[in-house]
């Protein structure tokens, strides 16, 4: 069986549906379907539905119908429906890493780990977190026991926290399978019921996911998945009375975009967002620049550079500039750009799209062109190993690139490139090099390297970002993903994700009365 397939239907209700765009177009142009693209070769290899408001406000009716029994349903049942889905999203395994080798460009060993992976391990984390049979547990949701605090006393009070309604799940297309994994699990667990939205981009993925989630049995109408472009299916999930918060994660425009819409639909209800990044890593003088510019490079060229967090700033003590310029250029050139299906050893894939490749392209022009920095590896020609390849000269590929001699106010600086693309600003005093890496609209990401912890703690206090990594770029799952600024308001992962999906209601009664007659 090929693992690349066109898909011509919604998941509303837990049926498979054709877009009303379809049911009403009965000669089937080209209009009712969306391509999906090999990002190795570009050539076309599957279709999907191009999906309409109207099949979005169906999915939202099924999600707003479903929502009171799921939300009545014990935590222990819903955890079991999770469990169910892990298992049934295992058989799907080979179909998922081929599909995201070939929509995303990814590495096999990336899709594994970093896509795959991070969704079965944020939903385990959250199954740990919420596991009813905890022996240290709190009086749960539902009379369960769980580590996590759906209730507790505040003086005379108690304070309970109740799922927030019908979730609208927006994705993108950079860690397609993760991003999901972070709205949908916690939403579902939550007591939520969900329509998303998954990226038109990537969305054979999206597609096993829905599988699976069928497979699972869970009750009709609790997940929905409608496929099609952003501003048609997705805007109506800001502005719909039946929707209770979006759940954003793409591009600062877009956020806005949703934001302003939900605002002026008077619906008051939450636009929470995970947006773009122009993340710095800020090395000291002390810092061990051996061990953590070689991380900090593969930091940023992981999923070529396609990350929200990639630190494609690095902030250098003049005194020790050029020593940080051959470490990269060494760390650079030990990444092989290739097509994982031919070739195994390749660490980096190609970008995702035309769009993002020229986009790539003309921001390497203009650092070279307009900013006038200095281009010190990389460039704009294609790999020589990709343009000699007969299935893949047409590929989206780009060299790693490193531009030195770069200030601040450069557009190469300023601007989320998305591509492996990393910027040398060089710096003179600590205090400069706080100031430039908080010189950003973005706040998403920073690094700080120091073999003075202490000095390193100090310096991550005045970093304006959700997120500061000392010395090394590892996360833990359980500790909150989201950022500062234009960064985005949401906080992902772990128990800060599910209290997204949240709401809190406030009881003027003790606890111990309120438990006992619940
Ligand atoms: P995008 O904004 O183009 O699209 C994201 C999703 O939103 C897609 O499903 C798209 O169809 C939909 N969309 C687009 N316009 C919309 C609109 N007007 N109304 C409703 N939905 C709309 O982003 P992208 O190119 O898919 O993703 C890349 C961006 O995502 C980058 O900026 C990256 O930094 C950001 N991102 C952020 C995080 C984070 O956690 N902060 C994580 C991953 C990606």
């Amino acid at each position: 069986m090929s693992y690349i397939r066109s898909y011509d239907k919604q998941y509303i209700h837990g049926q498979w549906i054709h877009s009303t765009r379809k049911q009403n177009n009965e000669d089937d142009d080209d209009s009712s379907t969306l391509n999906v693209i090999d990002s190795n070769t570009s050539n076309i290899i599957a279709t999907i539905p191009n999906g309409t408001k109207q099949d979005t406000i169906k999915a939202i009716t099924a999600a707003n119908t479903a929502l009171p029994k799921w939300r009545a349903t014990p935590l222990k049942i819903r955890l079991n429906y999770i469990r169910t889905f892990l298992e049934k999203i295992e058989c799907h395994r080979e179909e998922i890493n081929n599909r995201l080798i070939v929509e995303l460009g990814c590495t096999k060993t990336f899709a594994n780990d970093a896509q795959l992976g991070s969704l079965i391990g944020h939903t385990i984390t959250l199954l740990n977190l919420l596991d009813t049979d905890n022996e240290n547990g709190n009086n749960g949701n539902g009379g369960d026991e769980s580590k996590f605090q759906w209730e507790y006393a505040a003086g005379k009070c108690t304070v309970v926290k109740e799922p927030i309604g019908v979730v609208g799940c927006i994705t993108p297309w950079n860690y397609p399978l993760n991003q999901i994994a972070l709205k949908v699990i916690p939403a579902l667990l939550a007591g939520c019921t969900v329509v998303l939205k998954p990226s038109e981009i990537t969305p054979l993925c999206a597609y096993s996911v829905c599988e699976a989630f069928h497979d699972s049995e869970l009750p009709k109408g609790v997940f929905n998945m409608v496929m099609g472009k952003g501003p048609e299916c997705g805007e109506i999930l800001a502005s719909h009375e039946n929707v209770n918060l979006v759940s954003f994660t793409g591009s600062t425009s877009a956020g806005q975009i949703l934001t302003k819409v939900a605002a002026e639909s008077g619906t008051m209800k939450p636009i929470k967002t995970e947006l773009g990044g122009k993340s710095a890593s800020l090395l000291l003088h002390d810092a061990n620049f051996d061990k953590v510019v070689p991380v900090y490079v593969k930091q940023l060229t992981s999923n070529t550079g396609q990350s929200c967090n990639a630190l494609s700033r690095m902030i250098v003590p003049r005194s020790s500039y050029q020593k940080v310029v051959e470490l990269c250029i060494q760390t650079m050139k030990t990444e092989i750009i290739g097509d994982s299906r031919y070739n195994s050893k390749a660490t980096i894939g190609p970008l995702v799209s035309q769009k993002q490749y020229e986009s790539v392209i003309s921001l390497i022009t203009s650092g070279i062109q307009d900013d006038g920095a200095t281009l010190l590896y990389g460039g704009l020609e294609k790999p020589s190993t990709i343009l000699e390849s007969k299935e893949n000269k047409n590929g989206y590929f780009v060299q790693p690139t490193l531009f030195g001699d770069v200030t601040n106010k450069m557009i190469i600086a300023r601007t989320e490139i998305f591509g492996p693309v990393l910027c040398l600003i060089p710096y003179d005093t600590v205090e400069e090099g706080i100031e430039i890496a908080n010189d950003t609209p973005y706040g998403l990401n920073n690094a700080v390297a120091s073999n003075d912890i202490k000095k390193a703690v100090q310096v991550a206090a005045q970093l304006q970002s959700g997120m500061v990594m000392v010395n090394h770029t590892n996360l833990d799952l359980k500790a909150p993903f989201g950022g500062y600024k234009l960064s985005g308001n949401a906080r992902e992962w772990g128990e800060s994700g599910l209290d997204e999906f949240l709401i809190t209601k406030m009881i003027n009664m003790d606890i111990n009365e309120y438990r006992k007659n619940k």
